[in-house]
């Protein structure tokens, strides 16, 4: 190894700002997408130099693998003494700037996760590759034999190949008929046809649309048919239009069309596109004038850029302007040649947020959620990436957008559970938001209207500096909540245990005044509790611990963890009765209930099982918006972001089902929960009403939301997570053992908890010890087939509990994560069933 470090230094190689590229050193340093600790050094080829640089994935050889690789930068020294060397280069642009990788490394560290795989999670899915094998011509020199001595499918074979290597699923499919596993087993033996490895995927090509337009003018002569007519009047209107949108609109479009352009009627281009996740036209908007306290905010906020990195907590009752202020915000970011990152809880993506920046910015926002599919993500990536699009909005996972340099980021309802991943790298984006933020030297809002417990603690520790909106624009008034006991009915029979009669003259009049009633049940199917009424055994999972969830429509038994399904005709496991009782409250039940007894009316339900289907929920909403829906009836989907004029009552059947989950935060996400959900009454001209019903009227949290009163909860709820030292008073990492073997699981969960205690008591008692809970079965003690055991670390820093995780997982002991038990490591774990 001739380099020195100096020289290293300054053939550092950096895709600088513009794309361009300077050549990257001789040997470079390589995540390896694997579960491998670490990053490796790898030479590389004097013919990959020219176009290799930094985020650009190259294939490694890995043991006796070959495996995607991404290029962090020139190797660190010292270099090992054996290198080995990169073996192709797969991008021909970087998939993520130089920027990104202190960042990643930053959460490999602190998650607890091999950098390869943050980086692969962090990267739009479809873009890593897979080994397939693949039949080809011998190339080893053998000559061919004389096809004249073949059979007829050998000499087929042997001529497909010649085109190329290709599976033996295609090669049979091409000849239309199977192969023999014999025949190809001698043709390979004879040395004419090979096996070999190809790789696959890592390359989504752009989508080509295609678009009918005008033409300069109709020639003569033509006949113009009703429909040839119908495409004209849309063409009047749009200088193009893409065909498919011709054909959702006008049957058998497609090949009309094809006569007409055939005709000179309309031209038929090609071009490609990026995908538009958008289905409707959005009309630009005028921005409105500024209220005083938005004034004010957007005040503080240009201090805070000043500043350089800062947190600013934007704590707004619903409807109070917020994400006006993220507009002007972001305009005057972009003016100043910055990007801006915009992160929202999926649901008030799809319907609000996305809506509101593109009719403002236009070309200029890219949008990443999961509703796109693999191309369609990975072209906003690109988008992004080539900095086409220097606003940003998406999901969660938007947190790892290609967007440099960044000036703002806003983090939309911080308080929702959504931005926590809870499988694979289990990371929580608002806290990423932050830490790319300093990292950017740049403003992070965090807004809500029922802020976290955590971000309000960092505000009043002076970590996060506040804005306050105590309005409503225009002072529409905040909805009137009144408290209603569920325990006056409960020995009402049916679905009238659960509907007051106040809740139902409400609706009936609300549905006479012609407005619209929102009802919120968090728990979706028919019926949540189905008992044998024979023997009285409840019906349960057969992978989980939780009772299977009746669903009419589907006339089926669901799990709701595994999605385990049995049909309803089945009868009881335990004595074969036929007949089973279906208690509990579900969404479907009472959605008939309420159609049977207000039977003018529309009545429509917004859950995880009517938004399956594509554009399932964006067709509820869009119905909701054109007031075509009387009473929606919804679980926590429809408590989320949206902004419907007409909905003037809000009903929530049952507050305290999440009240009761055996979990520190269940408090604070009721009342967040009631909150949101009140907050989308009386959002248009008239006043709204929300009815609460409960059998814990006079709980804390229950009179609390009552009261929209953000300050009464979290002087309440603060006090209790003091007293029994729960975060913000602690920092926490929960290490929970999974495995199949019920035996196997609870010895590893065992095994490590002894681990972790032995480990302890060599700890001197002060200086932030952590402390042990557990390991106990999860509350959820089995889901799909997999039993769950929890060991619970708390500590008051952070590092302190990483360096002790570290230590008990990594650094020597038993490898724990064998025969089959998984050991998943949740940093700041938000569930903890
Ligand atoms: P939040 O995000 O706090 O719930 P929004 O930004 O959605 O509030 O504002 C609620 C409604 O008020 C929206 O319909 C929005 O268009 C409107 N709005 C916001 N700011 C103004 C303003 N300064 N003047 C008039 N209307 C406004
Ligand atoms: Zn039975
Ligand atoms: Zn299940």
């Amino acid at each position: 190894m001739s380099y020195s470090k100096t020289v290293t230094v300054e053939r550092r190689s950096i895709a600088n700002r513009d794309g361009e590229m300077t050549p990257l050193d001789v040997d470079i340093e390589v995540a390896a997408a694997l579960p491998v600790f670490g990053t490796y050094t790898y030479h590389l080829p004097e013919d990959l130099r020219p176009r290799a640089a930094v985020g650009h994935r190259v294939l490694i050889p890995f043991g006796n693998r070959r495996v995607t690789g991404y290029i962090l930068g020139p190797a660190p020294l010292p270099k090992p003494a054996t290198i080995k060397s990169v073996l192709d280069l797969l991008d021909d642009k970087p998939l993520f700037s130089e920027e990104l990788i202190p960042f990643f490394r930053w959460i490999a560290d602190y998650y607890l996760y091999p950098l390869g795989e943050v980086i692969r999670s962090a990267l739009p899915s479809g873009l890593n590759l897979y080994e397939y094998n693949v039949l080809a011509l011998n190339d080893e020199g053998c000559p061919l034999p004389d096809t004249s001595l073949l059979g007829p499918l050998e000499r087929d074979i042997l001529e497909c190949l010649r085109k190329g290597a290709c599976r033996l699923k295609d090669l049979q499919s091409h000849l239309d008929r199977p192969i023999p596993g014999a025949l190809l087993h001698a043709m390979v033996k004879c040395g004419w046809v090979m096996r070999r490895k190809s790789l696959r995927g890592g390359r989504t090509r752009p989508k080509k649309a295609k678009l009918v337009r005008r033409t300069a003018c109709c020639p003569d002569g033509v006949r113009i048919t009703p429909r040839r007519e119908a495409i004209l009047a849309l063409l009047a209107d749009h200088e193009e239009i893409p065909l498919k949108t011709l054909r959702e609109k006008i049957p058998g479009a497609a090949a009309i069309v094809r006569t007409m352009a055939q005709r000179g009627m309309v031209d038929l281009v090609e071009k490609t596109v990026y995908r538009d996740p958008f289905g409707e036209p959005i009309l630009p908007d005028q921005p409105p004038e500024l209220t005083n306290e938005q004034q004010a905010a957007l005040e503080v906020i240009a201090t805070a850029r000043r500043q350089g990195f800062t947190a600013v907590l934007l704590d707004g009752v619903t409807g109070s302007g917020k994400t006006e202020i993220y507009l002007r915000a972001a305009a005057e970011t972009i003016a100043r040649g910055r990007g801006v990152l915009v992160l929202v809880p999926e649901i008030a993506l799809i319907s609000q947020t996305e809506r509101r920046f593109r009719a403002r910015f236009g070309e200029q926002v890219a949008v990443l959620h999961s509703g796109l599919s693999t191309g369609e993500r990975l072209d906003q990536w690109q988008r992004i990436g080539n900095r086409e699009a220097p606003i940003v909005i998406g999901a969660r996972s938007a947190i790892f957008a290609p967007l440099a340099p960044i000036g703002l980021i806003v983090v939309d309802e911080e308080h929702d559970g959504a931005y926590k991943q809870e499988t694979g790298l289990r990371y929580n984006a608002r806290d990423l938001a932050t830490v790319r933020a300093r990292m950017n030297a740049c403003p992070v809002i965090l807004g809500s209207a029922t802020p976290s417990v955590q971000s309000y603690f960092n505000h009043q520790r002076g970590k996060f500096s506040r804005i306050r909106l105590n309005r409503r624009v225009q002072d529409k008034a905040l909805p009137e909540v009144e408290v209603l006991d569920l325990r006056t009915i409960q020995n009402e029979r049916g679905v009238r245990k659960y509907l007051s009669a106040e809740l139902l003259a409400a609706i009936g009049e609300t549905l006479a005044r012609g407005e619209q009633s929102l009802i919120f049940l968090n728990r979706r199917g028919y019926a949540s509790y189905p008992i044998c009424s024979a023997c009285g055994t409840t019906l349960k999972c057969r992978h989980c611990s939780i009772t299977l969830t009746y669903h009419q429509r589907a006339n089926a038994y669901r799990c709701h963890y595994c999605g385990y399904s049995r049909s309803a005709r089945a009868s009881c496991p335990q004595c074969q009765s036929d007949k089973i009782w279906h208690y509990g409250l579900g969404t479907e039940k009472l959605e008939a209930f309420l159609q049977d007894y207000f039977p003018s009316a529309r009545v429509a339900r917004l859950d995880r099982d009517t938004t399956r289907r594509k554009n399932g929920l964006l067709a509820v909403l869009r119905k909701l918006r054109r007031g075509e829906i009387d009473i929606l009836i919804g679980t926590q989907m429809v408590a989320k972001g949206h902004d419907f004029p007409n909905i003037t009552l809000v009903g929530v059947v049952c507050a305290d089902s999440t009240l009761n989950f055996p979990d520190f935060r269940s408090g604070e996400r009721t009342f967040q929960l009631m909150a949101q959900v009140a907050g989308r009454a009386g959002r248009g001209d008239r006043p709204g009403r929300v009815i609460l019903q409960t059998y814990t009227p006079d709980h804390f949290i229950i009179t609390a939301a009552r009261r929209q009163n953000f300050a009464r909860f979290y002087a309440d709820e603060i006090k209790f997570r003091q007293e029994l030292v729960y975060p913000p008073f602690c920092r926490m990492i929960q290490l929970l053992v999974t495995g199949r073997d019920a035996a196997r699981t609870a010895q590893t969960a065992r095994a490590l908890g002894e681990a972790a205690q032995t480990r302890l008591n060599r700890m001197p008692p002060e200086g932030g010890r952590p402390t042990l809970l557990g390991p106990v079965e999860a509350a959820m003690h089995r889901v799909a087939g997999r039993y769950r055991w929890q060991i619970l670390l708390r500590g008051p820093s952070a590092a302190g509990l990483n360096r002790f995780v570290r230590g008990l997982l990594y650094d020597d002991g038993p490898n724990y994560n064998r025969q089959g038990v998984k050991v998943f490591v949740d940093v700041d774990p938000l569930f903890m069933m």
